[in-house]
């Protein structure tokens, strides 16, 4: 019997600057900008899958700046599906602050969402970052996200984490 396909609801959530909107470049039209911060115009990009014989549809909502101010609208949480947590590697703060994200998200969600984290900048030399891959996974694992080292530059870094993401709403509904 073939599924009709779903949609889901993916948000992105993390402080300014850690490459939330350059992931979601990459991932849906491989581009990479490094010059300026780009916003998104819509609410949100969609990326089509195939997943054994289903169709997966995941809309991949962008903020369109308001992370600055630590709070986002409830519509951006409203219904969704699942998160993925964005920190940059060369900055600890952005680090400290995911745990922040990850309470607001679990206050302004209905149910559990499937996270994902995602340690974003690898590509950066090994001399700048100053969070350890052991030191993001442990974290992940105690909230229970999977964790992703991901280069915004990269889409081979990106393809496994939104794969995940895919499978695990497919499983789940
Ligand atoms: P956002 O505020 O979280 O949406 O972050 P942006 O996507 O606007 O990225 C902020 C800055 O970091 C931009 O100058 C990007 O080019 C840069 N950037 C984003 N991701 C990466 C990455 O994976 N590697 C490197 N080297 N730079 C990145
Ligand atoms: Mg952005």
């Amino acid at each position: 019997e073939r599924n009709m396909g779903s949609e889901y609801k993916v948000v992105l959530l993390g402080e300014g600057a850690v490459g939330k909107t350059s992931i979601l470049l990459q991932y849906t039209k491989r581009k990479f900008e490094s010059d300026h911060i780009m916003t998104i115009q819509a609410s949100f990009r969609s990326k089509v899958l195939n997943i054994v014989d289903q169709t997966i549809t995941l809309n991949l909502w962008d903020t369109a700046g308001q992370e600055k101010f630590h709070s986002l609208a409830l519509v951006y949480y409203r219904d969704a599906n699942a998160a993925v947590l964005v920190y940059d590697v060369t900055d600890r703060d952005s680090f400290d602050r995911v745990q922040n994200w990850v309470q607001e998200l679990v206050k302004n969600v209905d149910g559990k969402p499937i996270l994902a984290i995602a340690a974003n900048k690898t590509d950066l030399p090994k001399s700048q970052h100053v969070i350890s891959s052991e030191e993001g996974r442990e974290y992940a694992e105690k909230v229970g996200a999977q964790f992703f080292e991901t280069s915004a530059k990269d889409v081979e870094t990106l393809n496994p984490m939104f794969l995940h993401i895919a499978k695990n709403l497919q499983q789940q509904h």
